[in-house]
């Protein structure tokens, strides 16, 4: 007992806590950095990465969509909600296509399953919503979406299609 309050004197005396607190931090001081500087420097993203969603149409403008609600069947979470009705010209498209991606968990299930490669997952990962209804994707910001990445997105599907 009476050892113990003399060692523990001695260290309190000689700071000793401290001098071993600073060795620390001197023995990590010179090393390599493992911390990034988000967003200025970013970690390395797998190919396969699925993130912001995005409805793409045909170099002639038109929507790739033919409203078949194979994703909205597929979707584990049923966050896609699809109406769509038949066009003048006998084709049949959608009338509202929304993605709540409150409930979204990336699976890719939905651009799987399209045969017309029109619902698909971008690299994109900085979005955000700062109110719940904020991330409720309607088929005006989907497409919009696609009509600003289709160039990054064809590149993607193409490489994912050499890949396979
Ligand atoms: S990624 Fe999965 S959960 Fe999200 S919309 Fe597509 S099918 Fe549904
Ligand atoms: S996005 Fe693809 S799978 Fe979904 S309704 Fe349109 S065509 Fe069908």
């Amino acid at each position: 007992m009476i050892m113990r309050r003399i060692r523990d004197f001695f260290k309190t005396f000689l700071l000793y806590e401290l001098v071993k607190g600073m060795m620390l931090t001197g023995r990590h001081f010179f090393q390599r950095k493992i911390t990034v500087q988000y967003p200025e420097e970013k970690t390395p993203r797998s190919p396969r990465f699925r993130g912001l969603h995005a409805l793409r149409r045909y170099p002639n403008g038109e929507e790739r969509c033919i409203a078949c609600k194979l994703c909205e069947a597929i979707c584990p979470t049923l966050c896609i909600t699809i109406e769509s009705e038949q066009r003048g010209d006998g084709t049949r498209r959608t009338t509202r296509y929304d993605i709540d991606l409150t409930k979204c968990m990336y699976c890719g299930y939905c651009e799987e399953s399209c045969p017309v490669d029109s619902i698909v997952e971008t690299g994109i990962f900085e979005y955000h919503g700062e109110k719940r209804g904020d991330l409720y994707y309607t088929k005006p910001m989907l497409l919009a979406v696609g009509d600003k990445y289709e160039a990054e997105i064809a590149r993607a599907r193409q490489a994912d299609a050499a890949f396979r």
